[in-house]
């Protein structure tokens, strides 16, 4: 290149100087091979920044290209035998390399190769160059930018490419996260979330860092099953607890797919379609995956509707809200207990609607809020009313994460036990499991102030989702209600794990003094396995279905 660079004899500087010099005045990364001997030296920065055994490297080129993303290895590989094959004498690649902090990073390399007059090499000389800076990536993430998927996916149908797999994920409830510790430490599970993504995904695809907390991936050619086993690798990762510099936190992912070639022919179609697919993951409860179709539309109109009419319900003072009430009993002699008070409703246009649809909807708009106090008043009045038959009456009384930490909650629970004179021992809150680990740390001091006033608490659907057994004896919870899901199978010889998780849960609990309740106990020969358990209470269609009051009344309420 400067062959032909006139240089004075007088002009005599120290080349160790001068190397010295320039590895100060730069950010990027120098690197000198010794062609002949394969020996390298690296500036200091370079062997801080990644895992590289000094700053004298033996074999650099491999070495390095050990850090290189296996997605980009090929073109990698290919540069280097490019030069030593003699076609080029120069490397200028963009590619990701993973740091000591095991993230990858975006760089460019750029180097240049001198030969001898045998055009044996001599020295490959050159720079790598971060380029998160340069808009192209995310600095918080190290993802590609939004504006780098649309360049990607333009270019690859400009191509003449048509398909494609496209997954947008949301994480749940970031922002709570962020208001709860700080932006540094939101940032850094972002970050770390990314960074999981992008060494989990196959080769062929990319990821990309979109708007707040959302992250894209798009994957060449893919069907929608390998989308979907994308999402469920992501999961698996962000279904556990992590760490931060000591501090634990957890949170999941929601995820909407659409397909490049199917749903959309392009850019701006496709976003739309994922984000509606990633909309629908979120009002469905988060922490699952939706694939896009065009009914998702049609179910957008269908939920706005149902949120309106049960807006007017809440505003016409709970009209077409009704409780029913579903006994627990005692496993020895299956004496009642209490019951666990059921919100139903009504629609004026499409009937009965069961509460596993209609409870997130309320809480979508935060009318649980004003719901849930009405439930618990009436709660409360039935409990009052019923102690009269029996004196230990115990009423279980749902409630959703959002009233636990709703800032009047504790006041009002305070009111109704003074208002109706009732002992807070009658008066038992279920929360489901997802709760107690997720939300943890921030439900941490409602539990303090409830159990203080003396209310207990049941950890519901408990080995439904995150169960985990190490969870327990640290629990809040005074109660713990096993789901449904374990009891259909108890009898089965296949799900003997089933009977043995129940029998461990138990042990477990008692050990702790936390009593267990089974729900969903169907048939004779599910009570008499349950009986046999040692469980403390009993639910489910064969103790009774869930009643009015005044079918209640009729049954358990007859003075003699
Ligand atoms: P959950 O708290 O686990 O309530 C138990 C559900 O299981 C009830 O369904 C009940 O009818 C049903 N169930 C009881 N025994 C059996 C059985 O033997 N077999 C079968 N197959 N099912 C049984 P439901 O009433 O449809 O409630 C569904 C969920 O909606 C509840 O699950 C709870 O999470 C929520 N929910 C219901 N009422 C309220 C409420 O007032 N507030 C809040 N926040 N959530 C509620
Ligand atoms: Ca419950
Ligand atoms: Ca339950």
């Amino acid at each position: 290149m400067n062959k032909n660079l006139h240089i004075p004899e007088s002009f005599q500087v120290d080349i160790n100087d001068f190397y010295n010099a320039v590895v100060k005045s730069t950010e990027n990364y120098i690197y000198i091979v010794d062609m002949k001997q394969n020996i390298s030296l690296i500036s200091d920065n370079m062997y801080e920044d990644f895992d590289l055994p000094g700053r004298i490297v033996e074999d650099l080129i491999s070495v390095w290209g050990k850090l290189v993303h296996e997605k980009d290895q090929k073109r990698y590989q290919d540069s280097i035998s490019d030069m030593l094959s003699c076609r080029t004498n120069e490397h200028n690649l963009e590619y990701q390399v993973l740091n000591r902090k095991k993230e990858y990073i975006w760089v460019v390399c750029r180097g240049l190769l001198t030969r001898d007059e045998d055009q044996n090499p001599i020295m490959f000389a050159g720079v790598v160059t971060p380029i998160g800076g340069r808009g192209k990536v995310d600095r918080t993430t190290g993802l590609l930018t939004q504006e780098e998927c649309k360049n990607t996916i333009d270019l690859f149908q400009n191509q003449g490419y048509e398909k494609g797999g496209f997954l947008l994920l949301g994480l749940d409830n970031f922002s709570r996260l962020n208001n709860l510790k700080n932006h540094i430490f939101g940032d850094t599970v972002l970050r770390n979330i990314a960074q999981m993504i992008v060494s989990t995904v196959p080769h062929e695809s990319s990821v990309y860092r979109f708007d707040g907390d959302e992250i894209a991936i798009f994957y060449p050619q893919a069907t929608i099953s390998d989308m979907k086993n994308i999402y469920q690798k992501i999961q698996f990762y962000t279904n556990h607890e992590h760490e931060i510099d000591g501090s634990s936190y957890f949170c999941t992912v929601s995820g909407g797919i659409a397909m490049l070639g199917e749903d959309a022919y392009d850019y701006l179609e496709l976003i739309k379609c994922a984000m509606s697919a990633l909309d629908a993951s979120k009002k469905g409860g988060k922490n699952r995956c939706t694939v896009y179709s065009p009914e998702l539309l049609k179910s957008n109109l269908y939920t706005m509707e149902i949120i309106n009419q049960l807006q007017r319900s809440v505003l016409a003072g709970m009209k077409d809200f009704s409780l029913v009430y579903q006994p627990f009993v005692s496993s020895n002699g299956l004496e009642l207990k209490g019951v666990e008070v059921l919100l139903r409703w009504t629609s004026e246009t499409h009937g009965k609607i069961g509460p596993a649809e209609f409870i997130p909807l309320l809480e979508s708009d935060n009318s649980i809020i004003p719901v849930g106090k009405w439930i618990m008043e009436q709660a409360f009045i039935t409990c009052k009313e019923w102690l009269n038959f029996y004196p230990e009456f115990v009423m279980n009384i749902n409630v959703s994460y959002l009233q636990i930490i709703d800032k009047d909650f504790i006041m009002f629970v305070k009111h109704l036990l003074s208002k109706y004179n009732l002992s807070p021992r009658h008066i038992v809150l279920e929360l489901t499991e997802s709760y107690f680990v997720t939300e943890m740390l921030i439900l941490k001091d409602a539990f303090k102030s409830l159990r203080d006033i003396g209310i207990r608490f049941a950890m519901d659907d408990f080995g439904t989702g995150y169960s985990s057994l190490g969870l327990l004896s640290q629990s809040p919870a005074d109660i713990i209600k096993i789901d449904r899901l374990f009891i259909s199978f108890i009898n089965d010889k296949d799900h003997s794990f089933n009977r043995s998780f129940i029998e461990a849960v138990i042990k477990l609990c008692h050990s702790v003094g936390i009593s267990v309740c089974v729900e969903g106990v169907e048939y004779i020969d599910e009570l008499n396995t349950v009986c046999d358990m040692n469980v403390d209470s009993i639910q489910g269609y064969y103790i009774s279905k869930p009643m009015t009051k005044e079918e209640f009344e009729k049954k358990y309420c007859q003075k003699n």
